[in-house]
């Protein structure tokens, strides 16, 4: 480790998912299950949308918190779920990373404590990290939903500053029930906390109704909501994100992203914008195709006596592989050798992770079923 290097960015490893993601270069042959890029093209009307704004010379910078239209659109799609929010109370990013980034750097001071949940995105945990600040990880039952009870321990013992909510889940698939979201209501309307709302995957929700704890208008001076562009319209590499907070925040938020990228990608903003307003039908067909993916997967990894949850929205599943003895690195490797399968060790997501595997279903039908054949010859040599 170069001591030229700040402690805390020598305090991060890069994450699991790649680390595992570079290994597959070795296996020419291996089917790739494990990144979460949609194998859908970008809707039409957005790449014809972005094309234009190039041809119109829509390339310079925007204003700090992005295009007024795209603001507007935002807040007329968030109040279809009954999120309120007005323009000014919206910033575009650079992809939800940078999102992410800006609202900890808002926030934290050095050795402020920050709740995560565990198993979790590993960003959240790097990114804390990153600022000096410090993270203590909440409790999952089972079935991946919130141990209420030890929750409210946990925020009595560790007086955290800010709270980290993720749903639709990456990596359990799971999402917020009615029910969940309002016991966390009570308890973040009971205590002095920041909750981080994460909704990234907020258009992959398989369910007919959608709850998210920034529904709530009694606690939105407690709630920031962090979304994004990558997965609903299948352009990680475009890279647009947003946050959304009461104005009493947003302008400390405007000044770190100011002076990280001045403003998101102007031709990018175009195209969401369109997207918006053009390409929800689109969106709706993704979702549709990941709920078959989904059927397919659960149950033909059920038939092969996986234990496992059934996703509720984003594209990931996340079966128990403790019967097989063997730590999820381990039975990783033996997958990616022996049957030319890569998937995700759930210890790439925090300690509760291990024990599980991160299955991504973002990828073709040919390539799950043919990953399905490979895993059951695979199963069949224990
Ligand atoms: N939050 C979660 C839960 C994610 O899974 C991801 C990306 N995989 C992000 C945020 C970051 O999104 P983006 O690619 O838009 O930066």
């Amino acid at each position: 480790m170069c001591n030229k290097i700040s402690g805390n960015v020598n305090s991060i490893e890069i994450s699991g998912i790649r680390k595992f993601y570079n290994k597959i270069a070795n296996y020419p042959e291996a089917i790739s299950l494990t990144l979460g890029q949609p194998d859908f093209d970008v809707p039409l009307k957005i790449k014809n949308q972005i094309i234009e704004a190039v041809n119109l010379n829509k390339t310079t910078y925007t204003s700090n918190a992005g295009i007024i239209e795209l603001r507007e659109e935002i807040c007329r799609y968030l109040s279809s779920f009954n999120i309120k929010y007005n323009s000014e109370e919206v910033c575009l990013t650079v992809g939800g990373s940078e999102a992410l980034m800006d609202v900890f750097m808002c926030f934290l001071n050095p050795g402020d404590k920050v709740l995560i949940p565990d198993p979790a995105y590993p960003a959240y945990e790097s990114c804390v990290k990153l600022i000096g600040a410090d993270i203590a990880c909440y409790e999952l039952e089972d079935d991946f939903s919130i141990n209420f009870e030890a929750l409210e321990k946990l925020i009595e013992n560790e007086k955290p500053k800010l709270m980290v909510v993720s749903y639709p889940s990456n990596p359990t698939g799971a999402v917020l029930s009615k029910d969940e979201s309002i016991k966390l209501h009570n308890i973040i309307k009971k205590n002095d906390i920041i909750v981080i709302s994460d909704e990234i995957y907020s258009s992959l929700c398989f369910n007919e109704n959608y709850y998210s704890i920034s529904q709530f208008d009694d606690i939105k001076h407690k709630v920031i909501l962090v979304s994004g562009f990558s997965k609903m319209f299948s352009m990680t590499g475009l890279r647009l994100g947003f946050i959304c907070a009461e104005k009493q925040y947003m302008e400390s938020i405007i000044k770190v992203h100011q002076y990280n990228v001045s403003c998101a990608p102007s031709i990018v903003q175009w195209g969401a914008f369109v997207g918006l307003r053009e390409c929800m039908g689109d969106v709706e067909f993704m979702r549709n195709e990941f709920i078959k993916r989904r059927d397919y997967l659960y149950s033909e990894l059920k038939d092969l006596g996986f234990e496992m949850q059934m996703p509720q929205g984003a594209f990931y599943m996340f079966p128990s592989i403790r019967k097989f003895n063997m730590s999820s690195d381990e039975f990783c490797e033996k997958l990616l050798k022996e049957a030319g399968v890569a998937v995700v060790p759930g210890s790439a997501f925090g300690k509760a992770g291990e024990g599980y595997i991160r299955i991504s279903y973002a990828y073709s039908m040919e390539q799950l079923e043919e990953s399905v054949n490979r895993i059951k010859k695979f199963i069949k040599s224990f």
